[in-house]
């Protein structure tokens, strides 16, 4: 499969890269991380990545912007559904190939390689990288390390499989990363979002089963001074509390005219439920967008039925 990915590489000269709506670290790592890496490759190429860009991800690189584009082939990366590929028509494009690793929603590719069992699309570009001629230095290594990193969020989800971690070995080794270097823009954030993540944890509210959520207004995001993206940042911050299975934000995204809904989960499978929401995702890291706050309740009603049973099932039992 990587090699018939690689032969379209080879093949076209305009090449267009893509990946979901909501840029996260590992979509935008494994965009440029690709980008560069076709570039450094095959200078005389034009290559492009796409989407709207978030100034927190600058780092990683430049986006571009561009009109029709004519005999181009498409890559796109960590998006398993056409509605949320962000900032391309299909329709446009000679080829398409889909690089994912959610579970499957449908095919849109010419080419499609999927593995939901691997940690990120960073750890595909690095394994596509590695089983054909593209080539890699210290800057692609860097950016494939911070997009596992955040998928895995520090290799604490067991999404890290041995081979992630032999794999991420072997690039830290051989390109020498200096990983509290690439840790600082990765990390760092403003004291505003600190503040923000001090109220959440006051006001979380626990339901009978072990979710906890909170409803994030435009007023609380206006007195934190933070955007409707900055929740987001600090979901994974949640784990591991003893009276908790499942966690959820509601955030009001004036801008979209919606709701930002993330949900995480040390236990019950949460994306089939969210599918139900306009939503999706990973089995434990999951997301939707809803019209209206009313609707969160339906939400938490639903993910509290689900940790009942998961824990009716006695999975939650420690000495299982
Ligand atoms: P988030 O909570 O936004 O970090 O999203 C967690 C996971 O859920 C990511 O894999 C997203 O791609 C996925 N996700 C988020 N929002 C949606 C949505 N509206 N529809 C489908 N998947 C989503």
């Amino acid at each position: 499969m990587y090699s018939d990915i690689y032969k379209l590489i080879e093949e076209y000269d305009n090449i267009v890269l893509a990946r979901h709506v909501g840029v996260d670290p590992d979509a935008m790592a494994s965009v440029m991380a690709l980008h560069d890496s076709i570039l450094l490759t095959f200078p005389k190429k034009k290559v492009y990545a796409v989407g709207s860009g978030s100034n927190r991800f600058s780092y990683f690189g430049k986006l571009d912007k561009i009109d029709k584009i004519e005999n181009a082939l498409l890559i796109v990366l960590d998006t398993p559904d056409i509605r949320r590929i962000d900032g391309v028509n299909l329709a446009d494009y000679k080829k398409i190939v889909k690089i994912d690793h959610h579970p499957f929603v449908e095919k849109y590719g010419d080419i499609e390689y999927i593995d939901d069992k691997a940690s990120s699309a960073s750890e595909l570009v690095l394994e596509l990288i590695n089983e054909t001629q593209l080539l890699m230095d210290k800057n692609i290594a860097g950016k494939i390390y911070l997009g596992i990193v955040s998928d895995t969020n520090r290799f604490m989800f067991n999404n890290s499989t041995g081979k992630t971690f032999l794999e991420v070995a072997k690039m830290v080794q051989e390109y020498k990363l200096e990983i509290d270097k690439l840790y600082e823009p990765l990390y760092l954030r403003p004291l505003s979002e600190v503040k923000l993540e001090g109220y959440i944890g006051l006001n979380l509210e626990v339901t009978e089963n072990g979710v906890a959520y909170i409803r994030l207004t435009k007023e609380i995001l206006d007195k934190y001074k933070v955007d409707a993206a900055s929740p987001g940042n600090m979901i994974n911050n949640f784990n591991y509390i003893n009276e908790v299975l499942v966690w959820t934000f509601f955030t009001e995204d004036v801008k979209n005219e919606n709701i930002r809904v993330s949900v995480r989960s040390r236990g019950p499978v949460i994306n089939t439920l969210l599918v139900n929401y306009n939503g999706g995702g990973h089995k434990f890291a999951s997301g939707a967008r809803i019209k209206t706050m009313e609707e969160s309740n339906d939400i938490i009603k639903d993910l509290d039925k689900l940790c009942k049973e998961y824990k009716e099932r006695g999975e939650n039992d420690e000495n299982k």
